[in-house]
C-alpha cells in the first residue's frame, strides 16, 4: 500500500484537484486589480476592527477595478449563532458595504467563485489533503487527546519548544500500510500537513504594512483537515484564497506568526501565495495605558453601537479612514467637498502600531459631515433612526414635517452652518423647545446666566415685548431694537463699550440677549435666535413670554 491508495481510502469520493483549477480560473481583471476578502466567522457581530478591514478592503478593490469577497469562516462551528451571516450582512450594509462578491444571505450568495461559506466547501478542501497525501505531505495522525497532553508536558519539562514537530511527530513516519489498518479499525485520526521546514533557516517576509519580517521557517506538522472532516484555518485560508483568487490578504496582525506556515502550505500545495497586509488592532487609550478596544469591555467595539446612537455610517467610515491611513486627514482638509471614493488610499500609509480609538474625535467628524447635509437629509436620517430608537423623536418630526425641516434649517445655510448634531440621538434634545408642548413640560430649568433677578428679568420682558419686538424686523433691525433696549435699561448696547467702561453698566447687550433667549427656550446655548424666533412667531412668542410672567 502507498500514499495514494491510503489517500484513497481516506477521502475515496474527493474529486481530482485540476477540476477546481478549471472550474476556478485565474480572473479577467485589469492590470493591477485587487481581489480582497473580508471574512468573518458568523457570530453575527461585527468588531470595529472587523469593520475597519472590510473599509480597507472594499477601498482597495474599488480603487483598482478589483473585487471584494465577503467570505464566511464557520469552520468552528462552536462559534456560530443563528442567523449571523444574516446579521454580518446587515451590519456591514448599515456603513454602504456591499460586496461585490459572496454571501449575500444565510445560505445565498453571488459570483462565480463559491461556495463562500467554508462549510460548504468541504468537498474542495478534502481534495487538495488528498493531493498532499498522495504526494506525502499530508498523512493521518491517530494521537490522542492524552497522549498530545503527555508529549506537552514532556517539551515543557524539557524546556523545549512545545507542539507536534520532527520527532516528536508520532505518525508523521508511519508505514502507510499500518495507517490503514488503525483507519479500518475504526480508529479516530486527523489529517497533518508534513512540514518540509527546518527551525533553523530563516523566511523574509514582506508584508505590505509592516515591511520585511525575518522568520524561522515552520517545522510543526499542524492541522489541516480536523476529526469532524472540516478544514482549520490555515488550511482554509490557503486554499479559499487560492481558489477565489484573491491577490491581497488584508487581515489582524494576530495572524502575522503564521506566516511561516501559511507560506510553507502555499508552497506544499504548490500555489502562487498572496501579498498580505497585516492591520495593528484598534487600540483604547485607558488610565494612560493602551489596550485593544474589546468586545467584552467597549460597547463602541460593536459597530451595532454606532448605528444605535445614530452616528451616520458615513461619519464612521470617515473615521475610520481618518486612523487608518496617516495623509487622510490632510487630504480632507484640502478637499473638503470630495467624496471619500476619491481619496487614493495606500496601505504602506497604514499605521503599524495600533491606531487609538477616539470616540470624541469621531464625534467630532460626525457634527461636520452632518453640518454639510440639508435640512431634508437631516430630516429624513434622523425619522428613519427614531423610527426604530426613538418613538417621541419620531412623533415630533411626524407631526410637522415642514415644521421640523424649518428647525434644521436654523443656521444650516449659512457659510459656517451649525455643528450641533453629532448623531441622531442628539436630535430630540437639540430641537424639544421648539415644541410648545415639550417646551411647557420640560424639566430643565431656565438657565438664566448674569441677570438672574427675577424683577430685572421681568422688566426686560415685558419692555421688548411691548415696546421693541416686530416680527417682520430683518435681522439688522431686531438687533439693533435689542440694542437700544439694553441702552434705555442701563446696559451698553456693545460688548465692546462695556469692556472700556464696566462701572458705567449694569451689563451688555449680549445679557439681555440671553434673556430673551433663555425665556424663549430655557436655554442659555441655542442656535440663532433670530431664527428661532421667526419660527416661533408672535403669538407663540408672547405665549411664552407669559408663561415666564
Ligand atoms: N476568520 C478569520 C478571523 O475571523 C479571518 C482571518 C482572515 O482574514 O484571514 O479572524
Amino acid at each position: 500500500m502507498g500514499y495514494k491508495d491510503l489517500a484513497n481510502l481516506i477521502f475515496p469520493d474527493a474529486k481530482e484537484i485540476s477540476y477546481y483549477e478549471e472550474k476556478y480560473p485565474e480572473r479577467n481583471l485589469q492590470e493591477g486589480a485587487m481581489v480582497t476578502r473580508f471574512a468573518p466567522s458568523p457570530t453575527g457581530f461585527v468588531h470595529i476592527g472587523g469593520l475597519f478591514g472590510a473599509t480597507v478592503d472594499r477601498k482597495m478593490a474599488r480603487q483598482t477595478g478589483g473585487v471584494f469577497i465577503l467570505r464566511i469562516e464557520d469552520t468552528d462551528q462552536k462559534r456560530e449563532i443563528e442567523n449571523g451571516v444574516q446579521q454580518i450582512i446587515e451590519s456591514l450594509k448599515d456603513f454602504d458595504i456591499i460586496p461585490d462578491e459572496g454571501m449575500t444571505g444565510e445560505n445565498t450568495d453571488v459570483g462565480e467563485y463559491g461556495p463562500y461559506k467554508q462549510s460548504a466547501r468541504k468537498e474542495i478542501y478534502q481534495a487538495y489533503a488528498k493531493s498532499l497525501i498522495e504526494k506525502g505531505l499530508a498523512y493521518p495522525c491517530f494521537a490522542t487527546t492524552e497522549e498530545l497532553e503527555e508529549m506537552r508536558k514532556k517539551q515543557e519539562s524539557l524546556k523545549i519548544r512545545t507542539g507536534y514537530y520532527g520527532k516528536w511527530a508520532k505518525y508523521r513516519n508511519l508505514p502507510a500500510e499500518m495507517a490503514e489498518e488503525k483507519i479500518k479499525n475504526g480508529e479516530r485520526f486527523i489529517i497533518r500537513m508534513k512540514s518540509q521546514g527546518d527551525e533553523n533557516r530563516k523566511i523574509r517576509h514582506h508584508d505590505l504594512i509592516k515591511g520585511n519580517i525575518d522568520f524561522p521557517e515552520n517545522d510543526q506538522d499542524i492541522v489541516i483537515i480536523k476529526s469532524d472532516g472540516l478544514p482549520t484555518y490555515h488550511f482554509a485560508h490557503v486554499v479559499d484564497d487560492h481558489l477565489m483568487r484573491v491577490t491581497h490578504v488584508i487581515r489582524g496582525d494576530e495572524w502575522v506568526s503564521s506566516i511561516p506556515l501559511h507560506l510553507e502550505l502555499f508552497k506544499l500545495l504548490g500555489f502562487k501565495a498572496p501579498k498580505y497586509a497585516h492591520t495593528a488592532a484598534i487600540m483604547k487609550e485607558e488610565n494612560g495605558s493602551k489596550r485593544k478596544i474589546s468586545k467584552r469591555k467597549d460597547p463602541e467595539a460593536a459597530v451595532s453601537y454606532y448605528h444605535e446612537e445614530g452616528i451616520p455610517s458615513e461619519a464612521v467610515v470617515e473615521y475610520l479612514l481618518n486612523i487608518a491611513n496617516s495623509n487622510f486627514e490632510n487630504w480632507r482638509r484640502e478637499n473638503q467637498e470630495k467624496n471619500i471614493e476619491e481619496f487614493k488610499f495606500e496601505l504602506s500609509k497604514m499605521s503599524i502600531s495600533g491606531a487609538v480609538f477616539d470616540l470624541v474625535k469621531l464625534l467630532d467628524i460626525s457634527k461636520n459631515v452632518i453640518s454639510k447635509y440639508t435640512a431634508e437629509r437631516v430630516y429624513n436620517d434622523s425619522l428613519i433612526w427614531a423610527k426604530r430608537y426613538d418613538s417621541e423623536l419620531k412623533e415630533l418630526l411626524e407631526a410637522d414635517k415642514l415644521y421640523a425641516i424649518s428647525i434644521f434649517n436654523i443656521e444650516r445655510r449659512n457659510t459656517k452652518p451649525r455643528k450641533d448634531i453629532a448623531k441622531w440621538s442628539d436630535v430630540k434634545n437639540s430641537i424639544i423647545y421648539m415644541y410648545d408642548d415639550k417646551f411647557d413640560r420640560m424639566q430643565e430649568e431656565y438657565a438664566f446666566q448674569k441677570i438672574t433677578n427675577k424683577q430685572e428679568i421681568k422688566t426686560i420682558l415685558s419692555e421688548y415685548e411691548s415696546n421693541y419686538y416686530n416680527q417682520n424686523d430683518d435681522k439688522e433691525v431686531w438687533f439693533n431694537k435689542i440694542k437700544d433696549l439694553s441702552e434705555k435699561l442701563g446696559y451698553a448696547r456693545e460688548v465692546k463699550l462695556f469692556k472700556q467702561e464696566p462701572e458705567k453698566y449694569k451689563g451688555h447687550v449680549g445679557d439681555i440677549s440671553t434673556v430673551l433667549r433663555v425665556a424663549l427656550t430655557k436655554r442659555s446655548n441655542t442656535p440663532d435666535l433670530y431664527e428661532i424666533m421667526q419660527i416661533l412667531g408672535k403669538e407663540r412668542i408672547k405665549k411664552r413670554f407669559n408663561k415666564f410672567l
